[in-house]
């Protein structure tokens, strides 16, 4: 979490990842506007850099390369990462309407999200087309489309047809003949454009020089004709006379030219007729000085005809940075954008040459290529933080405790469950206290360190109970909250029994201003009801204060049948199979978020799987003959198997290889990297009997990785273990058979192995 103040801090909101906010995060990482909290709200953790897509297409780029991971860009600034949809700009309440989550407000809130692609409304584009927008997307379905070529062979001729002949269109006609012929297939690709010539608005040299590298390539252009809709195979062009004819294709990619997305239109702001918010020279919009846009999704007042292209964001990005700097000091003279009336365009034309043009020059060749690679490399690599880790930022010094002049040791601790009083020292304190006197309606309490409690109410009830509150594990309360509570209910869930009410344990950190309590306390209590609500409980209560630091927890209940047998830890049998629910890694995936190593997409990933509950896992535990469940949290794999076969009286043998993972967690544990809470949880090792192998495997490590919100760990009958895996997966659980469990006499509980026979 940033350091607060009682003083309110001003909210700079940047909506997308744009070419111009990649700048905006790289310029304020040596020195963070003061008092300032900035959010950064993405749809995607990843933006793709266009100008690199073509030659990713023809092959002369891996995925990695055109990708600009803003996760580890904006955690060196401090900045919050919402991932999000922005829908709505409400002027009137200053705020960020998101999707599926409350909206953001803003003091100062700047817009680079790009545009779309147009006639994504003729008859069954949707359905039969890959557009370009959203880049990422065409990238993903371009990448899937190759991966499956390489297995089936198309039997005749493979027919491409590209619709649009701006640059992106032609330059992706070439990448793809290029990549598929390389590939050995028998190609046919075909350009058509409905304006009378490809590359309006270029150079007639370049015009020329392109035609020709067509031409020597076989390539189709028809020019004048217009796509008037497309069914499985065959698109329907018109000329201008009217005349109808077909197309057919295998595989259609929709390059038209841009438009806006529908936020603006949908925010009542000041739009040009093709949906994009209209800007002063400043930046700002026109009639409000406290929102600012940049790229495709504006059009600039006093050019209003500058193209949608990628190098007018990539050059406003320093005037936008520049100008957000005096906005948020208070200033007024803020720097002005002029376009630059020409730029240098280079088509890439696949097989390692391109076209070149600036003013009325035109040139081509192999060097051009090579001018074009090392300009779009130059600009990547400014925004690769992770494969420069030593360059010093605002970022190390604030989560290194620096500021304060304490050292590097001071670094900060792990949240989420991982903030847990280790299981010995919990073991060790209550064993030092008396014994309680006997009473006959618990049926599950203290003495059973079970996950959840279960006593008998006066009415004959049977009540199952538990609380959990841990530390913020992430800057983002919405997520906290809703976290929180799914990890709260699984302890339920862990019994075998539906949760319905839940009381609210919350402490926001001391030293915020009023208004920031506010807030945070609504975002906490706004995830906590979007995932109770879901789950049927009834938040009833709660209990607010402050401490140093955000906790959030829950009391959760709820009630067992009559006859109900509960999925307590002590009835797990010898020989059966151990299933975990969920993969491991939330412990080190989130130890890497704190010192702004984590990788975009990894933290979605974690993300997703801390926001499934575990109710249908249970069911399927129940419903495959599970007699004994526990959720994996703090103590991890290892910590909360130890104690199950504690309460049983037995002993498993757990194979390492199977261990499932999160995206990125063994690569990180890889490097060494732990959560501040795994060397306690490590200690269970001590009792351990492990192969030499099961030791030296990198999943090793993932057995003390304390989870937030993690899987259900149960076993089931062998015959009926298969069955539960395939339900489990099918309903897209990361699930895993582990483990046995044995009787107890083996000379240790668990034994460790790379081997399950
Ligand atoms: C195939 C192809 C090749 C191209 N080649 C070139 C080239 O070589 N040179 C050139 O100058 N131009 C090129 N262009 C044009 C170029 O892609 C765009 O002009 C450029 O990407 C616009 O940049 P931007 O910063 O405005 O937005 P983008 O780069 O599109 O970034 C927008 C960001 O906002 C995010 N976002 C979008 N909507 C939302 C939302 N609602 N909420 C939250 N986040 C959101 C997106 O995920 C993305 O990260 C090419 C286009 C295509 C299709």
């Amino acid at each position: 979490m940033q350091p607060t103040s009682t003083s309110k801090r001003t909210d700079l909101v940047l909506v997308g990842g744009g070419h111009s906010h990649v700048q905006v995060l790289e310029g304020f990482a040596m020195e963070p506007p003061p008092e300032t909290r900035i959010t950064l709200i993405v749809d995607q953790p990843v933006a793709t850099y266009s100008g690199m897509v073509p030659g990713f297409v023809a092959g002369q780029y891996r995925r990695e390369e055109l990708e600009i991971d803003v996760l580890p860009l904006a955690r060196r600034i401090g900045a919050r990462v919402i991932l999000a949809k922005a829908v709505r700009i409400s002027t009137a309440r200053k705020q960020i309407v998101l999707e599926g989550r409350p909206a953001v407000s803003f003091d100062l809130a700047s817009i680079n999200i790009g545009s779309t692609v147009a006639g994504l409304s003729t008859p069954g584009v949707r359905e039969h087309a890959i557009p370009t927008r959203p880049i990422g997307l065409f990238v993903s379905r371009v990448d899937a489309l190759f991966e499956r070529l390489r297995t089936e062979r198309p039997r005749d001729t493979f027919r491409v047809v590209v619709v649009g002949a701006g640059v992106g269109g032609v330059e992706v006609a070439f990448a793809l003949d290029h990549r598929l012929r390389e590939a050995g297939h028998a190609v046919d690709v075909s350009v058509i454009e409905s304006g009378p010539e490809i590359l309006p608005g270029y150079s007639a040299g370049m015009r020329r020089r392109t035609v020709r590298a067509a031409k020597e390539r076989r390539i189709h252009v028809l020019t004048g004709r217009r796509v008037v809709g497309v069914e499985a195979n065959t698109a329907r062009l018109t000329d201008p006379q009217g005349t109808e004819t077909d197309a057919a294709f295998d595989l259609l990619l929709w390059v038209t030219g841009a438009v806006s997305q529908p936020l603006f239109r949908d925010s009542d702001l000041p739009t040009d007729e093709r949906g994009f918010v209209r800007v002063r020279s400043t930046l700002q919009l026109l009639d409000h000085d406290d929102i600012l846009a940049v790229g495709d999704c504006a059009t600039l007042e006093n050019h209003p005809s500058t193209p949608k292209a990628g190098v007018y964001a990539v050059r406003q990005g320093p005037v936008l940075t520049a100008n957000l700097r005096r906005l948020l000091a208070g200033g007024k003279l803020l720097d002005r954008y002029t376009p630059q009336h020409d730029f240098l365009t280079l088509v890439n034309t696949g097989g390692g040459g391109a076209i070149g043009g600036k003013w009325f020059l035109s040139f081509e060749g192999d060097w051009v290529f090579r001018l074009k690679d090392a300009i779009d490399r130059k600009f990547m690599h400014r925004f690769q933080p992770l494969d420069h880790p030593n360059r010093s930022t605002a970022f190390d010094t604030a989560a290194m405790g620096q500021e304060d002049g304490e050292g590097a040791e001071m670094e900060m601790l792990c949240g989420g469950c991982a903030a847990k009083l280790g299981q010995l020292a919990l073991e060790r304190t209550l064993s030092r206290l008396p014994p309680a006197a006997e009473n006959r309606s618990v049926e599950l309490g203290l003495g059973d360190a079970d996950d959840a409690a279960c006593y008998t109410a006066p009415g004959g009830e049977r009540v199952v109970s538990s609380v959990d509150q841990f530390r913020a594990f992430t800057d983002d309360p919405f997520l906290v909250g809703k976290v929180a509570a799914i990890n709260a209910a699984s302890d339920l869930y862990a019994k075998g029994v539906e949760p319905r009410y839940a009381h609210a344990l919350v402490a926001l950190p001391e030293g915020s201003s009023d208004s920031e309590h506010e807030d945070t306390l609504f975002e906490l209590m706004a995830g906590a009801r979007a995932a109770l609500d879901e789950l049927g409980i009834a938040l009833i209560g709660g209990h607010t204060t402050t401490a140093t630091e955000l906790l959030m927890g829950f009391h959760v209940e709820g009630f067992a049948e009559r006859d109900q047998e509960l999925l307590a830890q002590k009835r797990l049998r010898a020989g059966e199979t151990l299933i975990l629910s969920k993969a491991l890694g939330t412990g080190v995936l989130f130890r890497a978020d704190m010192r702004g190593e984590l990788r975009g997409p990894w933290f979605k990933g974690a993300l997703a799987s801390m926001q499934r509950s575990n109710r249908e896992a249970a069911a399927v535990a129940r419903r495959f003959g599970a007699r004994a469940a526990t959720d994996i949290t703090g103590f991890g794999l290892a910590g909360h198997l130890a104690s199950m076969l504690r309460a049983a009286d037995l002993a498993a043998v757990v194979d390492v290889t199977r261990l499932p993972a999160l995206p990125g967690a063994t690569e990180i544990l890889e490097t060494g990297l732990r959560s501040t809470f795994h060397e306690e949880n490590a200690r269970v090792a001590r009792g351990m009997e492990i192969d030499g192998a099961a030791r030296r495997d990198p999943r090793f490590a993932l057995l003390f990785d304390p989870q937030t919100s993690g899987g259900l760990l149960f076993g089931v009958p062998e015959k009926n273990a298969e069955g539960a895996l395939a339900t489990l997966l099918d309903s897209g659980h990361a699930a895993a058979i582990i483990g046995k469990t044995t009787s107890a006499e083996a000379t240790s509980r668990l034994r460790v192995t790379t081997l399950l026979s």
